[in-house]
């Protein structure tokens, strides 16, 4: 690999890279090494200001006349680039997460190069509707909103800023996008991908920082019009509130705690690889992971040792290695956070399986923050580790004694993303998954994503819907216009009614009149 120099990641503004006008900087780090990775710009309200002006430039530029295919097209340039990157965007990835390169490559990249074609799709054959009635013709048109400003977090940087970019892209709006400042990387390349695929100045722009100074300066901006934040519950609520004043357009993704529940009638083997997987995948920080495995009591034991076979072949370390299959956590606050909670388990007596340390690891990753998998039983359901999202790889069991059961811890619980049930039994899959409250539910997989359909949550895990159809309403306006019709004349009426009759009915036949009744 080639020697990294430490450079820093500058702001895109009005189709520039350009620093922090306050000149300041933070600190990018490597989790899995804890060195420097970048310095990158730290920006505010003047920076905000400088884009939310570029912004408005292009909007009542050329790029609104870009139509339909030529968004699309660019959609799909974008998509073409990265697939030529990709290698480069898979290892950025990795060191700025810390996950493993073998995730970036195989998930993260080639999914953020899919959300770009995908919505040039989606609008290729997006349709809406028009209603007809004998006076008007009533029909219904998608326009693009204005300035939308994009927040993402920092698990899986380029895929959830490439699946707010895309849309909002492909309905013509102009876009500030903020990402993580922990996970900046893949952002920047994509800024550069964009400006070679040649947008309009203003169209794109990123700026670089913290969220409670520029992401927080960006939300309260009032041109901002609309709000893509994908992060924790409690930012979130702050969003929702800097929004609200303002009537600003509103989509929250926020956070899980995922319950995966596995009856006694499920496919023992294919089920505890696909729990261990959702509950560790990206070292258990995916808001969609099944961090609460909630068990049947007769296969209690056969789940738990399953388990622990599976976590103890898991490789642990360089993420760069293509074997490891877990990485470094994001942060050493995030890891002391996770310590934090088993230390509450340890406290209360409940069983620690296995894990529940850092790992021992060779330098340079044994200044990375690295935790070990760990599997903790006999937790009451009122357990913080129960009931609080720890967005780390520490995965609760639980056990039930039938259907009603499952169902009850299952969603005794605030949030509402996603649930994965494992069963054989058909009748009991469609049961269950209906009782569940959550805006998704996996039978027999997880993670199984088709872009097409309504992803989000309910309760706190959210409002609205993205995917398909739901991102194009969210990144657009709905509009309808309304087009009187004249009324036909008697005459024109009765002109018509005899073409009726002459060009359907064989000459001998009748014409058709109407009766009066
Ligand atoms: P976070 O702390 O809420 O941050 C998310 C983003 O918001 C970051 O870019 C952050 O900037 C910014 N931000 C923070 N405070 C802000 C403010 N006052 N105003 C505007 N922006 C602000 O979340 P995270 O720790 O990055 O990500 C983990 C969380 O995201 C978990 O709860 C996870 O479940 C959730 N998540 C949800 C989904 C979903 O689709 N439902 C997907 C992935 C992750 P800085 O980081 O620079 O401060």
């Amino acid at each position: 690999m080639a020697e990294h120099t430490i450079s820093t990641l500058q702001n895109f503004v009005d189709g520039r890279f350009v620093p922090a006008i306050s000149g300041r900087t933070l600190e990018d780090i490597e989790p899995a090494k804890g060195t420097l990775l970048h310095h990158i710009a730290r920006s505010g309200s003047q920076d905000v200001e400088q884009a939310v002006q570029s912004a408005r430039c292009a909007w009542e530029g050329p790029w609104s006349r870009w139509d339909t295919e030529a968004r699309a097209a660019l959609c799909d340039r974008i998509a073409q680039r990265m697939e030529e990157r990709l290698e480069e965007l898979a290892l950025a990835e990795s060191r700025d997460t810390g996950k493993p390169i073998q995730l970036t490559r195989n998930l993260d990249i080639p999914r953020a190069i899919a959300n770009f074609r995908f919505f040039a799709g989606a609008i290729r054959h997006d349709t809406t509707h028009s209603h007809h009635q004998a006076e008007a013709l009533h029909y219904t048109r998608r326009r693009p909103i204005g300035l939308v400003a994009l927040i993402t977090p920092w698990n899986l940087p380029l895929y959830l800023l490439t699946w707010k970019v895309a849309p909002a892209l492909a309905m013509g709006n102009v876009i500030i996008a903020k990402p993580s400042e922990m996970t900046p990387w893949t952002a920047t390349l994509l800024a550069e991908i964009i400006e070679e695929v040649g947008l309009p100045k203003g169209v794109f722009q990123l700026l670089h920082g913290l969220g409670t100074e520029v992401g927080q300066a960006l939300i309260e901006h009032p041109q901002v019009q609309a709000i893509s934040f994908t992060g924790g519950t409690l930012t979130g609520a702050k969003v929702a509130a800097a929004a609200a004043p303002h009537f600003k357009k509103l989509s929250l993704e926020l956070g899980g705690k995922n319950p995966t529940l596995i009856f006694e009638d499920c496919d023992l083997a294919t089920t505890i690889q696909g729990a261990c997987r959702a509950g560790f995948a990206n070292q258990g920080q995916i808001c969609l992971a099944g961090s609460r495995i909630l068990v049947q009591r007769s296969i209690f034991d056969a789940v738990r040792d399953g388990l622990l076979h599976t976590l103890h072949s898991m490789q642990i370390g360089d993420p760069l290695d293509p074997q490891t299959k877990l990485g470094a956590l994001i942060s050493a606050e995030h890891r002391a956070k996770i310590e934090h909670y088993v230390q509450i388990a340890q406290d209360h007596g409940a069983t620690v399986h296995c894990g529940g340390h850092r790992p021992t690891l060779s330098a340079p990753f044994d200044q990375g923050f690295f935790y070990t998998p760990t599997l903790i039983s006999g937790l009451p359901q009122n357990s913080p580790l129960i009931q609080e999202e720890i967005f780390g790889p520490v995965v609760t069991l639980q056990a039930f004694d039938d259907e009603a059961d499952a169902i009850g811890m299952a969603n005794d619980i605030r949030y509402g993303l996603s649930a994965t049930v494992w069963t054989r039994d058909l009748q009991r899959a469609h049961r269950v998954s209906a009782a569940l409250e959550c805006g998704m539910v996996w039978v027999n997989t997880w993670l199984q994503r088709d872009l097409r359909t309504p992803f989000g949550g309910f309760k706190a895990s959210g409002i609205g819907r993205e995917g398909g159809s739901h991102s194009l309403d969210f990144f657009g306006e709905l509009q309808n216009i309304t087009i009187a019709l004249d009324h036909p004349t008697p005459s024109e009426q009765t002109g018509a009614l005899a073409s009726f009759g002459q060009r359907t009915l064989p000459p001998q036949a009748t014409p058709l009149t109407r009766s009066r009744s």
